[in-house]
C-alpha cells in the first residue's frame, strides 16, 4: 500500500496572525464546488468513474447556489451571540438553533431547479416530483434526524435532498455572521459556528492563510484551522500518517491517525489551486476504498453521498 509519511513539521504559529475562522462568502463555496464537481468528472480526472453522479450533483449544487443568493435568514440577536460567547458555543448551533420554515421553502425552490434542469436522468426527475409533495412534519423529522446524527431514522432516498436544503439554509446563515460572534469552541473537532463534524480539510496558499491548515465544514462551509499533522478527529499528534493512491492527484491523501483509526482527507491547494473539500472528498473514493482496506474509519460522511 502507498503510504507516504510526512515528517514532523512543527508549526511555530504565531496564533491570531492568520485568520482563526474562514467564514463562507454567500453562495461562493457552491460555486466554487458545482464548477468543480463537473472538472472531476471529466474523462480523465479521479472522479471519472462515478462522472455522471458527479454531474448530477453539480446541477444540485449549482440550484443551491442559485437559491443562497436569494434567501434572508433570521440571524442570531445579541442575546442567543452573548450565550454562545459565553458558552463557547456554535452561533447557529445545527442541532439547537430554531430553524425556520425557510429551509423547506428553499428546499421547494432547488426541487424545482434540479428537475427543470436538461441534463438529469428520468429518474431522479421522477424521486424530485415526490419529494416535493412530502409532508412539513416529515420533512422536519428528517431535518432533526439528519442534523443530529440519528442514522437508524433517516429515510436514504430522500437524505441528499433534506441534507442539500439544509446546507443551503445553514450556508445563507453563516456568511451572514462575523469572525467575533463565533467564539472558539472546546471541542476543537467540531464547526465553530453550526456544531457539525469538517467532511474533509484543506491547506490553503492564498495569502492570508498561507501554508495553513482549515477544516471544512459539511453544513455551513466555514473553516476553521486546525494545526497540520494533528489528528481531525481526537487531536493527536503522534502516529499521523499519510496515504495516497499510487499514480493519483498529488493534491489529494487520507490523513490517518494511529491513535483512534479514523482518518479524513486532506487537500493542498499548493498542487492544485482548484481543489474543494466536498468535490474532492467525493471524487475520491478508491482512496476511501484503500483507507477501508488498511483498517480506518472516515471520520464523518459526505453530504453529497448517502448509499
Ligand atoms: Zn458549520
Ligand atoms: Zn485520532
Amino acid at each position: 500500500m502507498p503510504r507516504i509519511l510526512e515528517p514532523g513539521q512543527i508549526e511555530s504559529l504565531a496564533q491570531g496572525a492568520i485568520p482563526r475562522v474562514r467564514l463562507p462568502q454567500h453562495a461562493g463555496p457552491f460555486r466554487a464546488r458545482a464548477e468543480r464537481l463537473r472538472q472531476l468528472a471529466a474523462p480523465g480526472a479521479i472522479g471519472h468513474a462515478i462522472g455522471d453522479y458527479l454531474k448530477l450533483m453539480a446541477v444540485v449544487v449549482e440550484a443551491q447556489a442559485a437559491a443562497a443568493a436569494t434567501v434572508d435568514p433570521r440571524l442570531p440577536d445579541a442575546t442567543e451571540l452573548g450565550r454562545a460567547r459565553t458558552h463557547r458555543m456554535p452561533p447557529i448551533e445545527a442541532r439547537g438553533w430554531a430553524r425556520e420554515p425557510l429551509w423547506r421553502v428553499l428546499g421547494a425552490e432547488l426541487a424545482e431547479r434540479v428537475a427543470g434542469a436538461a441534463d438529469i436522468p428520468d429518474q431522479a426527475r421522477h424521486e424530485l416530483t415526490q419529494v416535493r409533495s412530502l409532508p412539513p412534519e416529515w420533512l422536519e423529522g428528517q431535518a432533526d434526524a439528519l442534523l443530529s446524527g440519528r442514522r437508524e431514522d433517516i429515510e436514504m432516498a430522500v437524505a441528499p435532498f433534506v441534507m442539500a436544503s439544509l446546507q443551503t439554509y445553514w450556508v445563507a446563515l453563516a456568511s451572514r455572521l462575523t469572525e467575533e460572534v463565533v467564539p472558539p469552541l472546546e471541542v476543537p473537532g467540531l464547526c465553530p459556528a453550526c456544531g457539525s463534524l469538517p467532511v474533509a480539510s484543506v491547506v490553503r496558499v492564498d495569502r492570508r492563510s498561507q501554508g495553513h491548515r482549515y477544516l471544512h465544514c459539511g453544513l455551513c462551509a466555514t473553516e476553521w484551522h486546525l494545526v497540520r499533522v494533528t489528528c481531525s478527529h481526537c487531536q493527536n499528534t503522534e502516529g499521523i500518517a499519510y496515504h495516497s493512491i499510487e499514480g493519483g492527484p498529488d493534491a489529494i491523501r487520507a490523513e490517518s491517525c494511529e491513535h483512534c483509526h479514523i482518518y479524513r482527507k486532506i487537500l493542498y491547494q499548493e498542487q492544485d489551486a482548484g481543489v474543494e473539500p466536498v468535490a474532492d472528498d467525493l471524487a475520491s473514493l478508491p482512496l476511501d476504498l484503500l483507507m477501508g482496506e488498511a483498517g480506518y474509519q472516515r471520520g464523518s460522511g459526505n453530504p453529497l453521498l448517502w448509499q
